[in-house]
């Protein structure tokens, strides 16, 4: 287990994640798509917001389980809930310092089979 710490583009958005990295994830959803996203998940207790929550923002859609936060100044998405498992916190591993990416096995999940709810 390794501390790593994180941030958005502009430095607002500070977090840090205890975890040793067997792999990461990318989704097919509509919305991991349009970030392209690649994804460690780490669960809550290893997850520590180090600075800006002031200047976090919140998406949510669909059945606004998973809370997808974003930096509101550069708009970066750092992390989010997430919706199978809210306990647990899908991190944007491209805002973690000194990871390379490159050497962590990605496996592709299948979010766009994911029931979608109608809106109401
Ligand atoms: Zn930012």
């Amino acid at each position: 287990m390794q501390t790593y710490r994180g941030s958005c583009h502009c430095g607002a958005v500070i977090f840090e994640i205890d975890t040793a990295f067997t792999e990461f994830t990318k989704c097919d959803c509509s919305l991991c798509k349009k970030k392209n996203a690649v994804m460690a998940k780490v669960h809550e207790d290893q997850f520590r917001l180090v600075q800006g929550e002031d200047v976090l923002g919140l998406y949510e859609w669909n059945t606004r389980t998973a809370k997808h936060h974003f930096c509101k100044k550069c708009g970066i998405y750092t992390f989010h809930r997430k919706r199978v498992s809210p306990d647990f916190f899908g991190i944007n591993v491209y805002c973690l310092n000194d990871v390379d990416v490159s050497i962590v096995p990605v496996v592709e999940v299948d979010g766009l089979t994911m029931p979608l709810e109608s809106e109401e």
